[in-house]
Formats: C-alpha cells, sequence, structure tokens
C-alpha cells in the first residue's frame, strides 16, 4: 500500500510519449521562481487546462497574475500522457445513478458536462489549430452480459422517462447489436457520439502556449510539501526538491497522486493503476476497418476500452480479467514503472478473440504501458477550494474519465480562482463540488465496495 504516493522515475513508455517528444516535455523556465500568484502542481491535462483557461480570463487589460507550474516528472508524464484517448461521454450510467440519489437537475448536469465537453475541445483543436489526431466518431457501448444489458437499458429508459435529454443515445437489442457492432456475442449495444485524441499533443500544446504567454514551467520538480495555513503575508509556502516557493493560491492539478501532498484526502481521493496498449497489424494485413470507438463490457467490473487509430493500429485498454482479483495490484498503487503483474499479455490475440473478420489478421501487441488515476470514494471529482484552506483548490480525482471532465472543469476553477467566484456560481456539476460532507461521509471506497460484491458474487459461482 502506498503511504504518499508521489510520481515514480523510469515510467513505462506509453505510445504517445514514444517519439518526437515536444520541446516542453522537460522544458524548465529559466528562473526558478521564489514567488508567484497562483502556483499550480502538476503539468498534465488539468494543470494546462487551469493556466490556459486563467490566461484566457486576464489577458484584456487586467493585470495578469504570474503563474509557475510545478511538475514532479516530464511535462504530461502522469495519466495524460499514458491514457487511451477515449473522448466518451458517459451519456446515461452516470446520470441514472445520479438521478436516484440527487434528482434530475443532477443527472442533467453529469450526462451534459461531459458531452460538452465534444464540443469545447472540437473547438479548441479548430481555433488554435492544434495537430492532435481529433476524431469525432460514435463510441460502441457493447454489453456481453445479459444482467448487465438490462440494468443499462433500464438506466436509459429511466432518463428518458424522467424527461433527461439522452437523445444521442441509440440502443440496439441483441437481434442487431452483433452485426452493428461486428463484435462477437454482443447482447446489447448502446452508441453516442464521441471521439479521440493524441491527448500528449493536445496537451503540450497548451502547455507551449502557456509559456509563451509568460507561465514559468518546472518540470523535474516534485512538491513535497505545501504548508496549510498562510504567512503573514498571506502565502502559502510549496516546497520543492529545488527549493521553496511562496504563492496566494495553489491550485492542485496532482490527480492520483494529490494526498502525497494533500492528506487531507486520504483513502477519499485513491491512486489506481491502469494498464493500456497499442495493437498493430503487419503491412499487409487487411482486417475490417473500425470507423468507431468501443467498450466492451464483460462484467460489472471488467471492461475494456479500444480506440482504432487513424494510422490502422488500435489502442485499447481495460485487461482487468487478468488482474482485478489482486487488490493490491492496483488499488492504491502510484507505481506505473511496471506492468500490471498478470496482465502483461492479456493483449496479445485481442482482436483476433473479439472481433469479426480480424481471425487473421496477425494483429499484434507492439507496445504495453501503465498509469496511475484517481478514483474518489463517490466517483465524482473533487472539484473547489480545500475545506480549511483558505485559497488552496483542488481538480483531482477523474476516475479515470478525464478526457471528458477536465477542460470545462478547470474552466470553472479559474472562474473561482481569477474572478473570485463562488462554487455554486461557476458552471460545473453540483455533484463534483468538494465539500466538508463529501469528504466526513465515512463511506467505504467505492471502488472496495465494488470489489466486496465482485468477491461475493464469484464465491457464489
Ligand atoms: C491507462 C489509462 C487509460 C486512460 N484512458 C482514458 C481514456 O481513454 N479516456 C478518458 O477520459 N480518461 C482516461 N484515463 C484517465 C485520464 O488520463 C485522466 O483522467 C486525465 O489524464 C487526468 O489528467 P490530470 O492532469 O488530472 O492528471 P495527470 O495527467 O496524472 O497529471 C497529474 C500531474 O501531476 C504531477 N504531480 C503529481 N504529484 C506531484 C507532485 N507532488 N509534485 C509535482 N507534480 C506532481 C504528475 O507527475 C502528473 O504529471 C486513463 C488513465 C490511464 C492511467
Amino acid at each position: 500500500m502506498t503511504e504518499r504516493p508521489f510520481p515514480v522515475e523510469n515510467s513505462t513508455a506509453s505510445f504517445w510519449r514514444s517519439n518526437n517528444l515536444h520541446h516542453i516535455d522537460s522544458y524548465r523556465s529559466p528562473e526558478f521562481p521564489s514567488d508567484a500568484d497562483i502556483v499550480i502542481i502538476g503539468a498534465g491535462y488539468t494543470g494546462a487546462s487551469l493556466a490556459h483557461h486563467i490566461l484566457a480570463k486576464t489577458n484584456q487589460g487586467s493585470q495578469r497574475p504570474s503563474i509557475a507550474i510545478l511538475e514532479a516528472r516530464e511535462a504530461v508524464s502522469g495519466a495524460t500522457g499514458r491514457n487511451g484517448g477515449h473522448l466518451k461521454p458517459d451519456a446515461f450510467i452516470k446520470a441514472a445513478n445520479a438521478l436516484d440519489s440527487h434528482g434530475k437537475e443532477a443527472a442533467e448536469e453529469v450526462a451534459a458536462f461531459e458531452t460538452r465537453h465534444l464540443k469545447a475541445i472540437a473547438d479548441l483543436v479548430r481555433e488554435e489549430g492544434v495537430d492532435c489526431d481529433f476524431v469525432l466518431t460514435r463510441a460502441l457501448d457493447i454489453c456481453l452480459y445479459d444482467q448487465g444489458n438490462e440494468e443499462m437499458k433500464e438506466k436509459l429508459d429511466r432518463l428518458r422517462e424522467a424527461g433527461v435529454d439522452v437523445d444521442d443515445v441509440f440502443y440496439s437489442s441483441e437481434a442487431t447489436a452483433e452485426s452493428l457492432s461486428g463484435f462477437k456475442g454482443a447482447k446489447g449495444c448502446f452508441s453516442n457520439t464521441a471521439g479521440h485524441i493524441w491527448p500528449y499533443k493536445l496537451v503540450t500544446h497548451l502547455l507551449a502556449n502557456a509559456v509563451v504567454r509568460g507561465v514559468n514551467l518546472q518540470t523535474s520538480t516534485p512538491v513535497r510539501d505545501v504548508s496549510t495555513t498562510p504567512d503573514a503575508n498571506g502565502k502559502y509556502t510549496i516546497t520543492t526538491d529545488r527549493g521553496s516557493i511562496t504563492a496566494n493560491k495553489v491550485l492542485f492539478a496532482s490527480n492520483g497522486y494529490t494526498t502525497a501532498i494533500l492528506p487531507d484526502l486520504k483513502d477519499k481521493l485513491v491512486p489506481v493503476r491502469g494498464i493500456c496498449s497499442r495493437i498493430v497489424c503487419p503491412p499487409t494485413s487487411r482486417p475490417p476497418l473500425l470507423t468507431n470507438s468501443y467498450i466492451l463490457r464483460f462484467n460489472p467490473v471488467e471492461y475494456d476500452y479500444l480506440i482504432p487509430r487513424t494510422d490502422g493500429s488500435i489502442i485499447v485498454g481495460g485487461a482487468r480479467r487478468d488482474y482485478y482479483r489482486q487488490l493490491d495490484s492496483w488499488f492504491n498503487v502510484s507505481d506505473d514503472s511496471k506492468l500490471t503483474e498478470g496482465a502483461e499479455h492479456y493483449f496479445d490475440g485481442y482482436m483476433q478473440r473479439h472481433f469479426d473478420g480480424w481471425e487473421d489478421s496477425g494483429a499484434f501487441t507492439e507496445r504495453v504501458w501503465t498509469g496511475i488515476m484517481g478514483y474518489t470514494a463517490d466517483g465524482y471529482p473533487y472539484i473547489g477550494e480545500v475545506p480549511g484552506r483558505m485559497g488552496q483548490f483542488v481538480c483531482a480525482g477523474f476516475n479515470g474519465h478525464g478526457m471528458v471532465q477536465v477542460f470545462l472543469t478547470a474552466k470553472a476553477v479559474a472562474e473561482m480562482v481569477v474572478n473570485g467566484k463562488g462554487i455554486e456560481e461557476v458552471d460545473l456539476p453540483r455533484l463534483y463540488r468538494l465539500t466538508e460532507e463529501r469528504l466526513g461521509k465515512k463511506k467505504r471506497h467505492g471502488q472496495l465496495v465494488a470489489f466486496d460484491a465482485f468477491q461475493e458474487a464469484e464465491a457464489k459461482l
């Protein structure tokens, strides 16, 4: 078990970071600052998006705050540089849960917020001309077991009946799911608008832009401590391996690693290790073209995601079948320098096993890597001012699903930081708000509850 989950050295090399590294990857601004108005901890999607939105809100006339970004390793070397690149809004599963627990408005907010990311990112890519292989598509969410299919369908129906907008979701029953998806044994298929992207390219673009606009970026600078109370000048002290910085505002964009420097969230925001791969075909092979992206659900806890790229390769992540039973191989694990034991070969023959027409494709696993996600106790991100730490904001805990949550969340936090808005005044799902009540709940972490249920179900078999 990880006591203080700092990023480790020698992380596994993801496809996205395997060649043509951006000059910002190991960039250090010429001067190590001793003071800044705002310090952002973490140079991933969240840290870069926070800088982007703060700059956007302060560039016309107002005096721009000084911003420093401190990154423990290389830029975009955390989850963002090693994820699946899938922009798949959860159009109805989380929303149905929110409907039960918090009512219609909360459900609408959760679903709409994720969906809105597609347009926000498409606009960003277009406006800034970002070269990041952005593709809009339909995600096919394929359920391979009857009970799951029924439960998902029931959730979708319940939202429709409640008047929540789920018009973008199309359901195919067993009769047509297999032919529609090309996936053997599909019991049902739910499709919605989605996208995929080269996340490293998008986020290094944002960081490079921020640096050009005056942000001080310091890579290979782990933060070891953040003072809990301000000094006489109202400043916090951020202690790094390379010296200390004082700042009026501190933004934790450190995702799965956050509790190493913000113990207030201990046991609530837990590092979880995921595993991902890239599958390629020999040049002579011509398997059926896959034009969608996919989620494949095998049982309540085992699911994979799959993104066919424009270069013909396939990114596949998941593999829980081969490691989920070993809780200490994934839960509360912050080491991405190793592959998850037991799952190293999960992706071998994956396409041949599951997809019609791929049996003789010769597809093989070209690369496997791991990465650290931040999972929260109740499944929603922790966003906002840290209770009891005025001026310190957390923006973390995206539960392995940040590509369609981070960008607009960062915009909302920027609004709080720059314009002093309260969390209830900004555009953010209410369920994301970090409150003492959420932290105080003595509930078992959601991932452990799911694990217990899985073990119980297995024992009954
Ligand atoms: C294998 C894998 C597959 C995934 N696939 C998808 C997907 O397909 N779609 C999707 O939506 N989401 C996916 N995710 C989740 C997604 O990657 C994250 O939600 C998102 O990248 C979070 O961005 P972030 O900037 O908050 O975190 P990160 O990218 O992890 O950035 C946090 C940064 O903070 C730095 N840091 C941490 N602690 C310190 C410290 N003490 N001092 C200085 N710096 C520090 C880290 O080094 C890191 O660079 C996946 C994640 C993994 C691991």
